[in-house]
């Protein structure tokens, strides 16, 4: 009789030999406490903790208005809405979130759904199915969410070069005619957090009659006027014909949605599976982010102080010749370079140091540019960030990748422009 389990251990085996095992750590926010939490450790223990890794951006998780419209939420709609949106799931709650988000982006409509991981695999997955001999053209650093959506659309993906324009222009010229042509990029990139041409993609669309579709997941709630993201701050929203977005990062809660003209979001209201046979975000889920939406529009102060932070952190890393990739985004990622001197200065951040930082491996990034991605928030205090640097600057000698620097010049320097970074591992 075959021993499943054998087989499944000897897939895990191959994960844990190449040091991209999976570890969670568990860790409890308080009252409050951000960015301190309390690491549950394995043995039972507790000790606080600095996180350094978490999409909170802002603090909003914690945010007392946020909290307090979740909590009446609970009591006024119930725990769950007992249904998909289609049988018995629609809340006025889901209705005015969904009109405030549109207005935010400047669009017609927009549709929320349980994640972010979920709005881009529905709306890809069916844009390229409903667009007639579509070919998708996608930025080689697309979140895997999008990657995902492309592949189940069954439309044909030409892959450029990260943020390369002349790529871009070269594959939209030897496109077949009478393609449908969809452009589909993000804002700000996750995991380098470098920051995509909107203006010059958006020339090339309009050149070639292309569909742009933009994910402004880490952007939403940190970038231009009232936050409505770095399209809105390059003043091109009008011109990306779909912007899709989380409410789990900035926003502090939980879901996702996108926003683009009446029709093309009735049509993936209407032809997304992920959409169609899944129960709707709770109410009082929805109700929690129109409170974010308010706080994000009038969060200056707090983005202000959210990019001071993130300055400070920078300097102190590149004083100490710390091999940070540089940009002007809340993502502040510590280039290592190998799977296990990553993993190696994670556990003794959290050990010696009372510091989180998760480790970024492969097939999130490309092999040989593992990371920590650290995240600064208006929460963090000038002695957190000091007391990172030092613990960071101490374990660049200890463990040996401060040559790192001059050994990935560039983080994508070394990757086939062929394929995306985060194609999921076959
Ligand atoms: C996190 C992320 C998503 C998915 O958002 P969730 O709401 O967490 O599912 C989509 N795109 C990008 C670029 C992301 O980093």
């Amino acid at each position: 009789m075959v021993t499943f389990d054998t087989v499944f251990q000897e897939a895990l085996g191959h994960l844990r030999a190449e040091q991209r095992y999976r570890k969670f750590r568990s860790i409890r926010m308080k009252p409050r406490s951000r960015p301190v939490a309390a690491w549950q450790k394995p043995d039972g223990t507790v000790q606080d903790v600095t996180v350094w890794c978490s999409n909170d951006y802002l603090g909003l998780s914690q945010h007392p208005d946020v909290q307090a419209a979740v909590a009446e939420g609970v009591e006024l709609y119930g725990a769950g809405v007992g249904g998909t949106r289609n049988i018995s799931g629609t809340h006025p709650a889901h209705i005015a979130l969904e009109k405030g988000l549109a207005d935010w982006h400047g669009k017609d409509a927009a549709l929320l759904f349980s994640s972010g991981w979920v709005a881009n695999l529905s709306a890809l997955g069916t844009l390229g199915r409903v667009l007639p001999g579509c070919v998708i053209f996608s930025d080689a650093g697309n979140h895997n969410s999008m990657i995902e959506g492309m592949k189940r659309s069954g439309a044909e993906v030409r892959i450029f070069r990260h943020n390369d324009t002349r790529h871009l222009a070269q594959l939209l010229a030897a496109a077949p005619a009478g393609s449908s042509k969809l452009i589909a990029f993000e804002s700000v990139y996750s995991m380098d957090g470098s920051v995509a041409p909107l203006r010059e993609i958006c020339d090339l669309a309009e050149q070639f009659d292309a569909f742009t579709y933009l994910d402004e997941v880490h952007a939403v709630g940190l970038y231009g006027p009232e936050g409505a993201g770095i399209a809105a701050r390059e003043g091109v929203a009008a011109r990306i014909t779909m912007i899709q977005g989380t409410l789990a990062k900035a926003f502090g809660l939980v879901g996702g949605y996108i926003s683009g003209s009446s029709a093309a979001v009735d049509t993936v209201r209407s032809y997304a599976e992920s959409f169609i046979f899944t129960s709707s975000l709770p109410a009082y889920i929805a109700a929690g982010a129109l409170t974010s939406l308010e706080l994000l529009k009038t969060a200056d102060p707090l983005r202000t102080r959210l990019f001071h932070q993130i300055a400070a952190l920078r300097d102190g890393l590149q004083a100490c010749a710390i091999p940070v990739i540089a940009g002007g985004t809340q993502v502040v990622p510590v280039l290592i370079g190998n799977a296990q001197q990553t993993a190696r200065t994670s556990e003794r951040l959290l050990e010696d140091h009372a510091i989180y930082a998760q480790p970024i491996n492969y097939p999130t990034v490309p092999r040989g540019t593992e990371r920590l991605r650290l995240t600064p928030s208006p929460q963090h205090s000038a002695a957190q960030i000091n007391a990172l640097v030092s613990a960071l600057d101490r374990l660049a000698t200890d463990i040996g990748w401060r040559k790192a620097q001059t050994r990935h010049p560039a983080p994508h320097a070394h990757h086939k422009a062929s394929r995306h970074y985060a194609t999921s591992p076959s």
